[in-house]
């Protein structure tokens, strides 16, 4: 996303209140929205996510005081027809001495990752607490685990403090020193078309500091790539596919920012003898002839429960579904989805000369009877 996208983007729209709304009214209308584009209630609806991603971003801004003064600044800039301008690579933007601090706003969208490029060598100018990037990993669970609920361990990647240097990117012994250029600041005015801009120092490349000896693990980032494990409950009855929202778990702020959001999307893996629609559990039970035809009691294995028995009424058709209440999946709310049990009457692959005999004489007994007596009424009608 650029600047320009993010200038354009009219939160107030997207939370669907006025810009003159109150904290309530925007809080209001963000958890009524966020209700409605849940990814949790909306599996599989990518235009829903995207909503829901839209309104997390517009409240994340609107709901913090600073961050929507600075964006309520950015938009009146944006609208007067004043282009901030003049970072290296062509990038528009504001920087950080007179204007708002874009990255800032942006802890969670990559936007800081963007700056970093921007700057080269990860350089980061901004100086205020700047929340951490929310990060996005997937991970498969068994079929059970998914009923019951897990703890797993997920291994990330992400950027830390450089330990060699403690962040400053310089040398461990050795300090940055102040930007003579910018006095520190990161930032050198100028004046276009009747605005004060103020656009990243040249010789510090927006830092505010100069480095003379940087540090060699590092290489004067500041930050380095590590890995970590951070453990995720996954709730009771979760399906396949769902994203869950681990607060505070994503990249570490800056400067004393919060953490970034992680985002999990689970998968589960498949199992050979029950399946899952919605919140109920599904499960095929093969029966015999007789038992279908005569009614039967058929002890079935719940996933959670163990075995329950079934009442098979006489006269069972194949593909009938028993319902076992409550031996399900967990819900929202805390109560169980059914089970739901396909009845499959199996027809035996090869037969003792009683059997056959047996199913001799019953055909001979049934031969009055035409099961395809609804095809008989179709032909004659046709
Ligand atoms: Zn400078
Ligand atoms: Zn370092």
């Amino acid at each position: 996303m650029s600047t320009k996208d993010w200038i354009e983007k009219d939160y107030y729209k997207v939370l669907g209140v006025s810009a003159s709304a109150s904290a309530d009214e925007i809080k209001k209308s963000y958890r009524k929205l966020a209700k409605q584009f849940h990814p949790d209630t909306n599996v599989g609806d990518d235009k829903a996510e995207a909503r829901f991603k839209e309104v997390s971003e517009a409240y994340d801004v609107l709901s913090s005081n600073e961050k929507r003064r600075e964006y309520d600044e950015a938009r009146r800039l944006f609208a007067s027809g004043a282009r901030p301008g003049g970072f290296p690579g062509g990038q528009g933007g504001f920087s950080g001495g007179a204007g708002p601090d874009m990255g800032d706003l942006f802890g969670d969208g990559g936007f800081g990752d963007l700056l970093g490029g921007i700057f080269g060598g990860g350089g980061r100018r901004r100086s205020g607490p700047v929340r951490g990037n929310d990060l996005e990993t997937h991970t498969t669970i068994g079929f059970h685990d998914s009923l019951r609920g897990v703890t797993v361990s997920l291994r990330l990647i992400g950027e830390a403090v450089c330990g060699a240097c403690g962040g400053s990117g310089a040398k461990a012994g050795t300090s940055p020193r102040q930007c003579g250029t910018c006095g520190g600041t990161g930032s050198t005015a100028r004046n276009a078309g009747g605005f004060g801009f103020s656009e990243p120092c040249r010789d510090c490349r927006g830092r505010g500091a100069i480095i003379d000896n940087p540090c060699g693990v590092c290489r004067s980032a500041g930050r380095v790539e590590q890995a970590r494990t951070v453990q995720a409950k996954v709730p009771a009855g979760v399906k396949d596919g769902m994203r869950i929202r681990l607060a505070g778990k994503g990249a570490s702020g800056e400067r004393g920012g919060a953490a970034g959001d992680l985002y999990v999307t689970v998968q589960v893996a498949p199992h050979p003898v029950f399946g899952r629609s919605g919140d109920h559990v599904t499960l095929t039970v093969p029966v015999t002839f007789p038992e279908a035809a005569l009614g039967a009691k058929v002890d079935v294995p719940t996933p959670l429960d163990g075995d329950v028995t079934i009442a098979l009424p006489a006269g069972t058709t194949t593909g009938r579904v028993l319902r076992v209440k409550g031996k399900g999946a967990t819900k929202r709310d805390g109560s169980r989805g059914d089970l739901l049990v396909t009845v499959e009457v199996a027809v035996p692959q090869s037969l003792s000369s009683n059997a056959r005999t047996a199913l001799e004489t019953y055909a001979a007994s049934t031969s009055d009877e035409d099961p395809r007596a609804s095809l008989a009424a179709y032909r004659s009608a046709r």
